[in-house]
């Protein structure tokens, strides 16, 4: 059989269904759940992504069978209808709408009222009465074509301000201004039809092409348009920033038009079953009479309230649908319930209304805050709509760092009062300096100062600038514009609608009233409630809400795999116990030698490094010993009863060698040498490649003794807390190792001190597995390893062969050239790095089954990379204390499967 290239959708009878989202689109999926549910769709058809990998492929050609396939559908959905394509007397008109596996908001190409030429334009002024909306629906289709099909998919880049949908809409301007309208629906069918004649001169003039006026042609212009805004230059740079492969495809949904511009009786808007902001269960949404589709989205009128519930400073002035067509909105909130209860989550939906005559035209899972995603779970879960397991799939990792995050002081808040306010469409607090284009963000941004990219309105255009920017101002648009729905996705503070700004570019300021804003100058948002404050507020985190805790419950309790943090502090490993670490994976111990405290213990250590002899070291090792012991315990007591893996000191000495003259003149004379002496021992120690020089082990190979310190103020910290009533759990950790030797070297030193130190707790003895060859060799090293840790920042660095350091000299590069897919240094290299891990799991094992295994590099706290711990069998990860809570949630979900 051939292969099926088309779906079609209808009363009667639906090829597809929401679980074939790959194939037909997440639109093209749910268009047919919906139809399937009874719901009332226009009739259409979907063109497979399938249809669109191969498009691209062979440069633009279509796979064998589809225009039979096409034709076929095409003539179910008129009987559907009962209206004919291209048909005089009665004209059935069509959209184009793009549709990828994962929504792509405003990065691909529509057209809609396809099927309308001179033939068809009579009948359907005939048929609907109206003439007024024959001549709006075509204008809006000459702008839409010409913009995607005849420009943009020609590969045509028009200069700025250039493009043909801009030049169009300038001809609108003009004769609005010349009639003295001021809004759209001012124009009559005659101004329309004028515009109309003139836009296809234009048209010809810029394009040199005629419009098509026949509906084949437009039909297939349109399926072709669509494929190949797959590969439209912001639909690229979304999917790099979002990571969506670009072999998927998009689908081509071609559907039967209904009309929201048919008159004061028809509408069109769109709708979330739940609040996006704050997840409240109320119905939300925005509507407009007399429109098509995208100006609700688009900002070009203020759309009304769909109730009570949305109203807000810009639109209570406006009717809501609830008060004003009251049985349509019975009928769009009975949907809502259904599509709840059905989708088990909150939808986003798109209707129209055509002459009081409901439909609808979209639905999908609807993007939310962070702070949304976790009140619809935990509302769903007390209303019985989802089980506790799926209470844990509903917020993403990533979105857990939005809760997390930093908002506006509130007394800082209190103490200023709000310059503008505007709809808050994005989360949390954010302040920097103001910008006014995308570029600038990006430039701001990459110097390492904080903006705040204040606009008009958004477009996909601006994706980057948003993306740099620590929050966003637009004067219009609303809860639905695009820089919403971009914000809500990416959790980033956002303030929509604020109408009193006026953005002056030529001088690159905004005013509010009186007060002028300057570029440069900074600003505050609180995009959770929608208020913008001149210059810098203080910011705090959100204190822990009970909500948060119950669903971190939640979460523990679906979560196998142990969650350590990395502290080397006690101060740190408080924070993060409170965020629910269960163990320290990674103290350094050499952190006492950094910051606040450490002159003293540096000094002995330099002292150390600057021996002459070997009495003279094992002295200053030995005066040492005080300070390593005293950290040590701090840390094994504010972790009393969990693990603490305490690491020999790592570092190449040479690193804490010291610069300044004094310190020198000092060390000079504790050690009884000259400065020269001093300064000529520091500079022996000099590597030429310290990351892989004297360090780590080897530090503790050729220096017994500094070993032997170490392992003792481990043992006695333990001993002495033991006794004081306290359960201290020190484990002690080889770095840098290559060879089991190494781990056999060190053995005995950590044997005699066992025997030694009495009172103290058993101390597993094991190693980091950071270097490829004790991966490779991981069977030997559980010989005598009780325990491995992958340091998978080094295990990357020479697995590549990259300098962490030196990374940023041609990071960008390789991922826009899509060599890498990711830094690896912060997502595991699953494909290679991966490797070894996995290998060393596996071998590790076969030599002690009951290793226990872990990670503590940077990964540790990565989505991506806590699943592929856990999927190879890891005991724990360990990240940083903020990313706690993020490991836990995603062991969770990795648990859940
Ligand atoms: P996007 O993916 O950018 O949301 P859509 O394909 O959903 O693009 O279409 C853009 C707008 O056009 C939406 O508001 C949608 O509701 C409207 N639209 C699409 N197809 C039709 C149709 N057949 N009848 C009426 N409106 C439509
Ligand atoms: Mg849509
Ligand atoms: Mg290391």
């Amino acid at each position: 059989m051939a292969t099926k290239h088309v779906y079609f959708y209808g009363t009667s009878g639906t090829d597809g269904d929401a679980t074939m989202k790959n194939l037909l689109g997440g639109k093209g999926a749910n268009l047919a759940e919906m139809a399937k549910l009874g719901l009332p769709v226009p009739a259409g058809f979907t063109i497979t992504t399938e249809v669109c990998t191969h498009f691209m492929k062979s440069g633009g050609e279509y796979p064998e069978g589809i225009e039979d396939q096409v034709a076929a559908a095409l003539r179910q959905t008129e009987e559907c209808m009962g209206m004919k394509y291209g048909d005089p007397d009665d004209p059935l008109l069509v959209s184009c709408r793009s549709g990828a596996r994962q929504s792509m908001p405003g990065m691909m190409e529509t057209v809609l009222n396809v099927g309308l030429c001179s033939k068809t334009i009579p009948g359907l002024v005939k048929k609907s009465g109206n003439e007024r909306f024959v001549w709006d629906a075509y204008r809006r289709l000459i702008t839409m074509y010409s913009d995607v099909v005849m420009e943009k998919s020609e590969g045509i880049e028009p200069a700025e301000g250039q493009g043909i949908r801009h030049q169009l809409e300038k001809i609108m301007d003009e004769v609005k201004e010349a009639k003295g309208y001021t809004a759209d629906t001012d124009l009559t069918a005659e101004d329309l039809k004028d515009l109309c004649e003139k836009y296809k001169a234009k048209v010809k003039e810029v394009l040199g092409k005629e419009f098509p006026d026949d509906a084949m042609e437009q039909l297939w212009g349109g399926v072709g348009a669509v494929f190949k805004s797959w590969n439209g230059k912001r639909a690229k740079s979304y999917r790099r920033i979002e990571g969506i492969p670009d072999e998927w495809g998009t689908a081509v949904n071609v559907q039967s038009m209904v009309f929201g511009n048919m008159g004061e009786e028809s509408a069109t808007g769109v709708a979330f079953t739940r609040n996006p902001a704050t997840g409240e269960n109320k119905f939300y949404g925005e509507w407009l009479v007399n429109a098509q589709g995208e100006d609700v989205v688009a900002g070009i009128r203020t759309p009304n309230p769909l109730n009570d519930e949305t109203k807000s400073d810009q639109n209570a002035h406006l009717a809501s649908l609830e008060n004003e067509w009251g049985d349509l909105y019975k009928e769009l909130d009975d949907i809502r319930l259904k599509l709840e209860q059905h989708y088990h989550d909150m939808q986003d939906i798109e209707f129209t209304i055509q002459a009081k005559k409901l439909y609808m035209l979209q639905c999908r899972s609807g993007k939310r805050t962070g702070t949304a995603a976790l009140n619809m779970a935990m509302d769903m879960l007390a209303e019985g709509l989802i089980d506790e397991k799926t209470v844990v799939t509903r917020v993403a990792p990533a979105q857990l760092d939005e809760l997390l995050h930093p908002i506006v002081d509130p007394n800082a808040e209190k103490a200023t009062d709000a310059v503008v306010k505007g709809l808050p469409a994005g989360p949390g607090g954010a302040c920097g300096e103001i910008v006014f284009t995308s570029d600038d963000a990006v430039t701001v941004h990459a110097a390492g100062r904080k903006c705040i990219l204040v606009r008009e309105e958004t477009n996909p255009e601006d994706v980057e600038g948003m993306r740099a920017a620590e929050g966003i101002l637009t004067a219009r648009g609303g809860m639905t514009s695009h820089a919403a729905l971009v914000a809500r996705g990416w959790g980033k503070c956002c303030i929509v609608g604020a109408g009193d700004i006026k953005i002056d570019m030529a001088s690159r300021s905004m005013s509010v009233g009186d007060k002028v804003f300057k570029e440069g100058d900074a600003i505050t948002l609180n995009g959770t409630k929608g208020l913008v404050y001149a210059g810098e507020l203080a910011m705090m985190d959100s204190t822990e809400n009970p909500r948060f805790q119950k669903f971190m419950e939640i979460v523990d309790k679906y979560r196998t795999m142990t969650v350590r943090t990395n502290a080397d502090t006690p101060e740190d490993a408080a924070v993060a116990r409170e965020f629910g670490a269960e163990g320290i994976g990674l103290f350094r111990t050499e952190h006492m030698f950094y910051g606040e405290g450490a002159e003293k213990p540096l000094f002995v250590l330099r002292k150390m490094i600057h021996a002459g002899s070997d009495e003279e070291r094992n002295a200053a090792i030995d005066e040492l010993a005080p300070f390593v012991k005293r950290d040590i315990k701090a840390t094994l007591e504010a972790m009393d009863g969990l693990p603490v893996t305490v690491r020999l000191l790592d570092p190449p000495l040479h690193e804490f060698v010291p610069q300044d003259e004094a310190v020198l003149a000092e060390l000079a004379e504790a050690l009884g040498v000259t400065v020269e002496e001093v300064k000529a021992r520091g500079a022996a120690l000099h590597e030429v490649n310290p990351m892989m020089g004297h360090r780590g082990v080897r530090l503790g190979i050729t220096y017994p003794h500094l070993t032997d310190m170490q392992i003792r103020a481990i043992f006695e910290a333990g001993a002495e807390l033991k006794a004081e009533g306290k359960d201290p759990k020190p484990e002690i950790m080889v770095p840098v190792t290559c060879t089991v030797k190494e781990l056999d070297f060190v053995k005995p030193i950590y044997d005699k001190v066992a025997a030694e130190v009495s009172g103290a707790p058993a101390v597993p003895y094991g190693t980091m597995i950071e270097i490829p060859r004790a991966a490779l060799c991981a069977d030997q090293m559980a010989a005598t390893a009780e325990f491995f840790s992958f340091g998978t920042n080094d295990l990357t660095q020479m697995g590549f062969g990259f300098s962490r350091d030196d990374i940023g000299g041609f990071l960008q590069e390789y991922l826009s050239e899509k060599i890498l897919d990711a830094d690896p240094f912060q997502t595991i290299d699953q494909e290679g790095v991966g490797q070894l891990i996995t290998m060393s799991v596996e071998r590790g094992r076969a030599t002690r089954p009951d290793l226990k295994i872990g990670i503590c590099g940077e990964q540790g706290g990565d989505p991506a990379s806590v699943k592929f711990c856990f999927d190879n069998g890891l005991n724990y990860v360990s990240c940083s204390p903020f990313r706690v809570p993020i490991a836990r949630l995603a062991a969770a979900q990795a648990a859940i499967g």
